[in-house]
């Protein structure tokens, strides 16, 4: 019993000994003028039933996987809905699945809101592999990449949390002792949200920092007004 790939297959140098099912052929886009990857595929979705299948073979094969590769170029230009669908149909074949992967453009990661981007990620879609190339408009446009670059985006509010919240106190991982919470408030410090890492926040813990998260938008004189010890 063996998969029937279309060729050419690429795939990170990381997912060296992952599954990788296709689940789409090709890229969406395929017009970057340095890159020929899939330059003999035109691109396409398979279906459900196809995709399903294939995981079925890999799973029989390879039950106790626990990494997944999505194949080809980019499987983010996906619908949310479909791949869902494939995620699911992962956790139920390989009980022990702890990462899914794939490639994406810049425009595929813009095309989903952040709501649909967290849902991917609670279905184990943790890793997305994508290169920018480049910050220059020039060079984005010489290379003709699709994509124009960071130059009046408003990415922060795209990301920011829509209201304040406290941090749960957790510190920094400890080999013996897991994640703790921090018991001493000795420093207040207001975190502004432009994509906060959850480290960063537990990093104030270790500190003995009280911390509340705030939205990106929150004016200045609002996050003075709580009279904080620090700003970040
Ligand atoms: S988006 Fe990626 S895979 Fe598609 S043409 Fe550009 S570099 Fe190649």
């Amino acid at each position: 019993m063996a998969l029937e790939y279309d060729y050419p297959l690429f795939r990170p140098p990381a997912e060296a000994n992952s599954i990788i099912p296709q689940v789409t052929l090709g890229c969406s886009y395929n017009n970057c003028s340095f890159c020929s990857m899939y330059k003999t595929k035109e691109y396409s979705v398979k279906s459900l039933e196809e995709v399903k299948s294939d995981i079925e073979t890999l799973s029989s094969l390879y039950p106790n996987a626990t990494k997944v590769f999505l194949a080809d170029g980019d499987a983010l230009a996906l619908s949310n809905e479909h791949l869902i669908k494939i995620l699911q149909l992962l956790k139920e074949n390989f009980p022990k699945l702890r990462r899914v992967s794939l490639y994406a453009s810049t425009q595929n990661i813009q095309a989903k809101t952040l709501q649909e981007l967290e849902l991917l990620k609670a279905n184990k879609l943790n890793l997305i592999y994508y290169g920018i190339e480049s910050g220059s408009q020039t060079v984005l446009k010489k290379i003709t990449k699709g994509w124009s670059g960071l130059l009046d985006l408003d990415l922060a509010s795209k990301v920011s949390c829509s209201k304040p919240y406290k941090w749960n106190s957790l510190k920094t991982w400890n080999k013996k002792k897991g994640y703790i919470k921090n018991k001493k408030k000795k420093y207040k410090i207001i975190a502004i949200d432009y994509g906060i890492k959850k480290n960063i926040l537990r990093c104030f813990s270790d500190l003995h920092c009280k911390v509340k998260i705030v939205p990106a938008e929150t004016s200045s004189q609002k996050i003075l007004n709580k009279k904080p010890d620090g700003i970040s």
